[in-house]
């Protein structure tokens, strides 16, 4: 019998979430049992958010394949994560890019991603407490910059920390619904693309 894992990547590639090969391999290699607590791990694989504490969420699996996919990730690639949550985005794209800087705003969160992203084995993630709108001026600039929390307007210390032709994704929106956005920098501005409806705990500061 498969795996709940298999289980849940077939039905994300059925559903046309997960296509790219080294993707798929990133989510074979993360199992997200490993970042839910306790009590929710028998829903792991189910495609749905689930609570990690504090009211936050760890992303539904479709959400982390789509995002994943859309970052266009590179071996090479240095990336922003806004929102550690459970560690279970940074733990997949770790498989796929060179480092991945995650900033978490609340302190037990941020212990929660970084055991998680122990007992997962990865090394290449590091997670820093801290309110992440103002990005993490001392590895930038970055290749790409994932914001995992809904904001209403992308903050500008984001775009200014992003390389040129980096590629930074985002819900915008308001607190109950977002609009899943891509950003391209370009050297003569920024370049937009919607990719649909979304729902994300809303970006907050203390
Ligand atoms: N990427 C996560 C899902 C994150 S949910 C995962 O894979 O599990 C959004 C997270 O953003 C929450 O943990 C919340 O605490 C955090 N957050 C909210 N406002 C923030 C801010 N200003 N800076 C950093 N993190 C923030």
């Amino acid at each position: 019998m498969d795996s709940g894992n298999e289980r849940m990547i077939r039905h994300l590639r059925n559903e046309g979430y997960l296509n790219t090969p080294k993707v798929i391999e990133a989510f074979r290699s993360v199992p997200r049992e490993l970042f839910v607590p306790e009590e929710a791990r028998r829903n792991a694989y189910d495609d749905y958010p689930l609570p990690i504490g504090g009211g936050q969420t760890i992303s539904a699996p479709h959400m982390v394949a789509v995002m994943t996919e859309l970052l266009e990730p590179k071996k090479t690639d240095v990336v922003l994560e806004i929102g550690a949550g459970s560690g279970w985005q940074a733990a997949v794209l770790a498989g796929l890019v060179r480092k991945v800087y995650s900033i978490e705003l609340e302190q037990h969160l941020a212990d929660f991603a970084k055991s998680n992203l122990m007992r997962a084995g990865i090394r290449n993630v590091e997670v820093l407490p801290g309110d992440g709108a103002r990005g993490l001026p001392a590895h930038a600039p970055y290749d790409k910059t994932i914001v995992t929390c809904a904001c209403g307007k992308v903050p500008d210390a984001l775009f200014r920390q992003l390389k040129v032709r980096g590629i930074l994704i985002a819900p915008v929106g308001g607190p109950w619904f977002q609009e899943l956005k891509l950003f391209r920098k370009m050297r003569t501005g920024v370049v937009e693309e919607n990719h649909g409806g979304c729902i994300f705990v809303p970006l907050r500061n203390k």
